[in-house]
């Protein structure tokens, strides 16, 4: 684990960002716009198939949009769906039906990973986009999606807590916050996580706030990333994670 130099700072990062979930964000990036904060929007290129984004011209400009203003874009999985049969044994079952039910690229072997991959890249230039980050869904990528990695040009990956740079091989500490907000026990269960992590990681050189759709829905979640996030640009610099990376580099 390597810590730069730099002063403590700190990635926004949007999850599963889409045609079907973009206006939901909405409130949320007009937040972080007013306090100057760029975004890392991790981009599905055809979310659960019914979101192919060469047939939504509004969304890819509102994605250009976002570019211009300094925000990034990673490739985050291509359809955001683990379609695989399940494998028939209880870590199988438990990682990809109770823990999660979105992770595309746990079980792709190197070649299935490596063609998805290279298409989700072909599908972003085609839109004039360069990602240089790729996150797994549910931050599960399995042993043949790792090894694809090494293959692509491109410059980081991450798993829920760290920051991979692929280029110079060096694994970033970054504790990421996130909230589980499906029921109301775990909503209330996140929050008193996320506060006691926010402590416990206050001199992170890097955190992360990883938001999704679903948190966009619920008022005490909403609250909680408007907060920490005010709170925390009083000590950090908002950064996207390619650029955090430079400037660890
Ligand atoms: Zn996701």
């Amino acid at each position: 684990m390597a810590a730069p130099e730099s002063e403590p700072a700190l990635c926004v990062v949007l999850h599963d960002v889409a045609p079907q979930t973009w206006d939901a964000y909405q409130p949320f990036v007009a937040f972080a716009e007013r306090l100057g904060v760029p975004l890392t929007l991790l981009v599905v290129p055809d979310f659960h198939h019914a979101g192919d984004l060469r047939r939504h011209p509004q969304f890819v400009s509102a994605m250009n949009a976002r570019l211009a203003r300094g925000d990034e874009i990673a490739l985050h999985g291509y359809f955001h769906a683990d379609d695989l049969p399940l494998r028939g044994d209880p870590v199988d079952f438990f990682m990809r039906r109770v823990y999660t039910r979105e992770a595309e690229f746990y079980r792709l072997d190197t070649t299935a990973a490596g063609e998805r991959l290279r298409r989700g890249l072909e599908l972003f230039a085609g839109l004039g986009w360069h990602a240089s980050g790729f996150v797994a869904p549910a931050w599960l990528p399995g042993p043949g999606t790792r090894a694809a990695l090494r293959g692509l040009p491109l410059r980081y990956t991450s798993t829920s807590q760290t920051l991979i740079d692929l280029r110079s091989k060096r694994t970033h500490k970054a504790p990421g916050l996130v909230w589980s907000a499906r029921s109301r026990w775990r909503r209330a269960v996140s929050e008193r996580v996320n506060l006691a992590l926010l402590r416990r990681h206050r001199a992170a050189p890097l955190l992360r706030l990883g938001l999704h759709p679903v948190d966009m829905q619920h008022a005490a979640a909403r609250q909680f990333w408007t907060d920490a996030l005010t709170q925390l640009l009083t000590c950090r610099t908002a950064l996207t994670k390619s650029t955090w990376l430079d400037q660890a580099a």
